[in-house]
């Protein structure tokens, strides 16, 4: 029975078929998925032919807008709209906002938003009731048109949505040119894919229009796992066959009085010294800084213990100077190249940032992995600011700096100075490091340990003759030599009889001096002597 008109049967019918009602709209629910609630619906244009049955838009829109005829129909459905909105005002019922597709071909007319207007004038609608959808695809040959087209749609008050967004390359030009309010994402452009490559390119759309405190509504949602994956992204609303197919104007009073319903509104709060909106804009001052000056930088988004990079610029790359590219950065879990300890410092200071809206600092080593290079360990310093927040989701922008070099060669003064004294443990030495401009001594731990002197000696020797260290017969000879130290002599050795048991020590002090030859420190040691017996 059902067949698929041919585009000459289409052309021939279509006077009678406006005449006659059989193009029409269906309406599919637009609904708020975390309450439930309707925020609007959008018409789907229908033809039903007496012969040959229900038509379906892929099957006539292109044959309408090759022959001219598209306007026509898409006024038509226009009118159907208005009609409908009148009727459901006057039977008293809450009405909802209904999108109405625009098609590309329309806004080649000049006067098309006239037209609009002048039947919904006629119908005497609320311009708050009807929403405006254009496509992105309107934009190819030219920003003109469209531009000017948004501009009459905004001075005559209604609210723009930006159809099929996502389904071209020139998805973030348009945005940036185009002051669209609402942002219509297609699942179907991305399916399957939530987790691969698809879902990446949606959460960025997303957080992209958070951003830009662009409401965003998913379409062509079908599974609960869609919807539940794009409300874990923040985005609330949807219009899918999920929750609705498109249904007939009956249906739709139906579910209108069946479900409740609510406003649409935009959800990131930015802080308000900082327009985030503008780090989308290419042109923009901002972007111009992110790329330019302000060294190696990263946008992320941190919510409930996730964290994802937005964007990030050259700078940042050349700073890590790993083998990755901004995908390879986009597309992999940050935490994935940090320790179990590193995510916690960093976190950390993600949390101080939130609290204190001021710029947080902190240190952590990541793992990079790359096919060619192998696993290699760098050290990251951070400089983490609160750009803006929603709900749980935080925006951050970090610069970063790569100090992997600086914290290797304090690792290895680090590793060096816990040898030496691995090697004194071993070797029975006693050492010290004495400051001659404050007369302390610094003993090492096996001196602290054996000999119970605190970290930092102060007064020495007379501290160390008090506590019983050297017997009192040697007390002026090593005053003296505390004297030709302070004097500048470059080595001293002697034997003392040193702790409570008086053991035979060779004690060695070599100075180290300043650039005027006064001295700085003196580096002294103790040795057991070991006789020849005993060997
Ligand atoms: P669109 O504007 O993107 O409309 C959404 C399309 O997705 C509709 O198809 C709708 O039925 C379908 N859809 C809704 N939920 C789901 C879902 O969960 N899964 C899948 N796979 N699809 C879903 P429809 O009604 O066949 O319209 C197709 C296209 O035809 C529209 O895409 C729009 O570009 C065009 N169109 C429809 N009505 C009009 C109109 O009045 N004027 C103009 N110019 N174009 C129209
Ligand atoms: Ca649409
Ligand atoms: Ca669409």
């Amino acid at each position: 029975m059902e067949r698929r008109m041919s585009a000459d049967e289409l052309e021939a019918g279509f006077d009678r078929a406006l005449e006659n009602n059989h193009i029409f709209a269906v309406y599919q629910p637009q609904i708020n998925h975390t309450t439930g609630r309707m925020i609007g619906a959008e018409a789907l244009m229908r033809w039903n032919d007496p012969d040959a049955g229900m038509q379906y838009p892929v099957d006539f829109i292109s044959v309408m807008e090759e022959r001219g005829l598209i306007c026509r129909a898409d006024l038509h459905v226009f009118e159907c709209v208005c009609a409908f909105q009148k009727k459901i005002l006057e039977e008293g019922m809450t009405a909802v906002p209904i999108s109405f597709n625009i098609s590309r071909y329309d806004i080649r007319q000049e006067d098309y938003v006239e037209q609009l207007e002048e039947i919904r004038k006629h119908y005497d609608i609320p311009v708050r009731l009807l929403r405006a959808e254009i496509t992105e695809s309107s934009a190819v040959g030219g920003m003109e048109l469209v531009s000017a087209a948004l501009h009459k749609l905004h001075e005559c008050g209604y609210v723009v949505e930006m159809d099929d967004f996502g389904s071209g390359y020139s998805s973030l030009n348009i945005l940036k040119d185009l002051d669209v309010d609402i942002i219509k994402l297609d699942m179907s452009f991305l399916s399957g894919t939530i987790g691969g490559r698809g879902g990446v390119i949606i959460s960025s759309m997303v957080q992209m229009s958070k951003w830009l405190q662009t409401p965003v509504i998913a379409e062509g949602v079908e599974t609960m796992e869609q919807a539940d994956y794009m409300k874990s992204l923040g985005c609330n609303y949807i219009q899918g066959y999920l929750y609705s197919r498109p249904v007939s104007e009956k249906g739709f009073l139906e579910k209108l009085q069946r479900l409740s319903h609510e406003p649409i509104t935009p959800a990131l709060h930015l802080i308000e010294s900082i327009d985030a909106g503008k780090f989308w804009n290419p042109d923009s001052m901002e972007t111009l800084i992110f790329n330019n000056f302000v060294g190696g930088a990263v946008i992320f988004a941190y919510e409930k213990g996730r964290v994802s990079i937005l964007r990030l610029n050259n700078a940042y790359l050349e700073e890590i100077g790993m083998n990755m590219s901004a995908r390879d950065f986009l597309t992999t879990n940050p935490w994935r190249q940090h320790s179990f300890e590193g995510q916690r410092i960093y976190e950390d200071a993600i949390k101080k940032a939130i609290r204190s809206g001021n710029e947080e600092v902190c240190e952590t080593w990541r793992t990079f992995e790359s096919s060619c290079c192998g696993e290699e360990k760098i050290c990251i310093r951070s400089f983490i600011r609160m750009i803006g927040q929603t709900g749980e989701q935080y925006l951050f922008f970090a610069r970063v700096q790569n100090i992997t070099a600086e914290k290797k060669r304090y690792i290895e003064l680090f590793d060096s100075e816990r040898r030496f004294r691995f090697a004194s443990e071993q070797a029975n030495v006693y050492a010290w490091e004495y400051i001659y401009e404050t007369k302390e001594m610094h003993p090492c731990f096996r001196c602290m340990r054996d000999l119970h002197l605190p970290p930092v000696v102060k007064n020495y020797p007379e501290t160390a003759f008090e506590a019983g260290i050297f017997p009192e017969d040697y007390w002026d000879m090593y005053r003296d030599w505390m004297r030709q130290l302070h004097e500048g002599v470059e080595h001293l050795e002697g034997i003392i009889p040193l702790t409570v048991g008086r053991i035979p020590f060779i004690v060695r002090y070599t100075n180290v001096f300043d650039e005027n030859g006064k001295p700085l420190k003196g580096f002294g040691s103790a040795t057991m002597v070991v006789s020849e017996e005993e060997e």
